[in-house]
C-alpha cells in the first residue's frame, strides 16, 4: 500500500484478489500486523487468513478487514477473528477507526458529487414538492372561503401539521359528521381539494 492510498470499502473479492500485494496464503497475526487497507462486505464467503498455532484460521465469512503485514503482504482478517484477537489491540483499533472514518468521508463526498452531478434532477424534485405545497395551501384557502367561520374554527382546532402534510382528524360526533360531509361535498363536487391525491388523510 502506498502512503497515498485511501482506505477502501471492498464489495467484491476480485477487487482484493487483483491487488499486487494480496497473498491468499499469508497469515496475519498480531505480531506481524502493520495496518489496514480497507474493510470488505462480500455476498460470497471468503476464507480468514488470521494465523493460529495450527495454521491459518480458514473460517468462511462475508465481512472483515484487509490487513497489511510488516512483510508487505496483504491478507484477510475475518470479523470473528478481529473480535477475538485484534479488537483489543491498540494499533488495530486505531487503524479500524481510521479506515471507517475515511470510508465514511469518501462515501459522503461521493454522495455530494452525485448530488452536484444530478443537480438539475434534484432541483426539479424540490420544485415539484414546492408546487405541491403551494397547491395545497391555495386549496385550503379556497376551501376556507366556502365555509362558515364557525366550521373553519372547528376544522382549524382539529388540524395538525405533521411533516409537511395536513392531517384532519374527525371524531364521530354529529358536528364532525356534518363537517366531514361538507368537506367531502366540496372535494367531490368542485374537485378543488383532492386531499388524498396530495397526501391528506380524511378520517
Ligand atoms: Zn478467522
Amino acid at each position: 500500500m502506498t502512503k497515498l492510498e485511501l482506505p477502501k470499502l471492498f464489495k467484491h473479492y476480485h477487487e482484493i484478489e487483483g491487488r499486487d500485494g494480496f497473498n491468499p496464503s499469508c497469515g496475519v497475526t498480531l505480531d506481524n500486523f502493520q495496518s489496514l487497507i480497507g474493510e470488505y462486505h462480500f455476498s460470497e464467503e471468503v476464507r480468514c487468513q488470521v494465523r493460529k498455532s495450527d495454521g491459518n484460521c480458514g473460517n468462511n465469512h462475508l465481512h472483515g478487514w484487509l490487513g497489511l503485514t510488516k512483510e508487505g503482504k496483504e491478507g484477510l482478517i475475518g470479523w470473528l477473528c478481529a473480535v477475538k484477537y485484534f479488537n483489543a489491540d491498540k494499533t488495530f483499533a486505531i487503524e479500524r477507526n481510521r479506515v471507517r472514518k475515511e470510508i465514511s468521508i469518501s462515501s459522503s463526498l461521493a454522495s455530494l458529487n452525485n448530488l452536484l452531478t444530478n443537480r438539475d434532477v434534484f432541483e426539479q424534485t424540490i420544485e415539484t414538492q414546492m408546487s405541491r405545497i403551494r397547491f395545497l395551501r391555495d386549496s385550503v384557502k379556497s376551501l376556507e372561503s366556502r365555509l362558515l367561520p364557525s366550521v373553519i374554527k372547528t376544522v382549524s382546532d382539529m388540524e395538525k401539521l405533521e411533516t409537511g402534510q395536513y392531517i384532519f382528524k374527525f371524531n364521530m360526533s354529529k358536528l364532525m359528521k356534518k363537517v366531514r360531509r361538507i368537506l367531502n361535498g366540496l372535494i367531490n363536487e368542485s374537485g378543488i381539494f383532492r386531499a388524498h391525491q396530495y397526501g391528506c388523510t380524511l378520517t
